[in-house]
């Protein structure tokens, strides 16, 4: 097959993690037959510096002209100042809305090999396999927004606006998934409190009845799914919830696996290229020294595989032999606990040459 990913290796780490998920996907590409072009553009930060935008015209239409992008990381202290007129994650909810990616899939696995990185005891977290779909679009990230005088000050206000599509089509993906994996759905919502809620809960609960009358679907609310999460983790197959909710709780159960440096991320909508990523941020304290964690961005390059060109054989390769150089002992800085730990392309020649065989 001939495909177009699009790199977009973006601030701090961003270029040292991509460049060698790009060796990964030049793997793939012999060993499988494939050729993939890799055209590279800029995002965030660097963006802004180079074109004062942080997302250019020409990354946009490279991106919407190919099969899938893969996106390093956005940010960094140099760009935080509040009166800039743009910022670097302006890039990254652009592209999302532009792109229409309305779902995002957030797998949460535990390593067998890594529970003892993890905050959480061993007997809790042992066996996690869950996952998230964000709503990514919607909600109270775009909803209307203000403020106003009052007589303490100002007041400040914020919507949370949903709409009965919005909701199908991002469960919908939740269920397909559901049925693909353990046949069970959890949605998460706030029903006894937002009205926005209700509605998630009427028209999610009509379209399983309808749809997906084979999956065991059950909801909760979000203040106790915060506390199932760290206290039966293992409970949970597939879990959907809104903008928001997803927001946070995603983020809460990146710590089941001990370490953001394991976790991919994929952003889909109904057609057209998704964009994949790792879900840590640019690490600026460690950018530039080559000891960044590659293997959330090479298990993003296997999401991209499989959601993006249905490669599903060369998805597991690469699943495979990340699990293989866990196992063989080798470790990045960030998951070493206190032993040896090997560099950025140190981790990468080894999972390159586990995949060459
Ligand atoms: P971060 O995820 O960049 O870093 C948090 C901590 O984890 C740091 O100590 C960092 O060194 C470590 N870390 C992160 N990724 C690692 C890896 N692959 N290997 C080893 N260690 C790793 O979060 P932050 O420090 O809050 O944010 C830094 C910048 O990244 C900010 O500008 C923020 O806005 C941006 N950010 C971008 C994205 C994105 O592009 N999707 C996501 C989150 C944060």
């Amino acid at each position: 097959m001939d495909a177009t990913i699009v790199l977009l290796p973006g601030d701090g780490i961003g270029p040292e993690i991509v460049s060698q998920a790009r060796r990964v996907l030049d793997v793939v590409a012999q060993r499988f037959g494939h050729t993939f072009e890799m055209p590279e553009h800029a995002i965030g930060g660097n963006a802004i510096d180079a074109f004062g935008d942080p997302l250019p015209e020409a990354t946009l239409t490279a991106c919407r002209n190919s099969q899938a992008v893969l996106l390093g990381a956005v940010g960094g202290p140099q760009w935080d100042d509040p009166n800039a007129k743009t910022r670097p994650e302006v890039g990254l909810l652009r592209i999302r809305k532009e792109l229409g990616l309305f779902a995002n899939l957030r797998p949460t696995k535990t390593w067998d090999e890594l529970l003892d990185a993890s905050p959480l005891k061993r007997e809790i977290i042992e066996g996690t396999d869950i996952l998230f779909v964000r709503e990514l679009t919607g909600g109270i990230y775009f909803g209307e927004s203000g403020r106003r005088p009052h007589p303490s000050g100002e007041e400040a206000w914020n919507t949370m606006i949903y709409s009965t599509g919005e909701i199908e089509r991002v469960v919908r993906v939740a269920a397909q998934a559901a049925r693909k994996r353990r046949g069970k759905l959890t949605m998460v919502d706030k029903a006894n409190v937002l009205e926005s809620s209700r509605l998630w809960r009427q028209v999610s609960e009509r379209l399983i009845k309808t749809e997906f009358p084979d999956l065991a679907y059950n909801v909760v609310l979000v203040d106790a799914m915060a506390m199932h999460l760290i206290s039966k983790p293992r409970e949970f197959d597939v879990v959907v919830t809104e903008n928001l909710f997803g927001d946070i709780l995603t983020d809460e159960a990146s710590m089941l696996p001990g370490s953001l440096g394991l976790l991919p991320s994929a952003s889909i909508g109904s057609s057209g290229p998704g964009l994949f990523e790792p879900i840590h941020g640019s690490a600026p304290d460690i950018a530039g020294k080559n000891v960044a964690n590659p293997l959330a961005t090479i298990l993003a390059v296997a999401m991209l595989l499989r959601y993006s060109m249905s490669m599903n054989a060369e998805a597991d390769a690469i699943e495979d032999v990340v699990s293989r150089v866990l196992k063989s002992g080798l470790r990045t800085k960030d998951i070493a606990c206190s032993g040896a730990s090997v560099s950025t392309t140190q981790m990468g020649d080894a999972v390159v040459k586990t995949l060459l065989g």
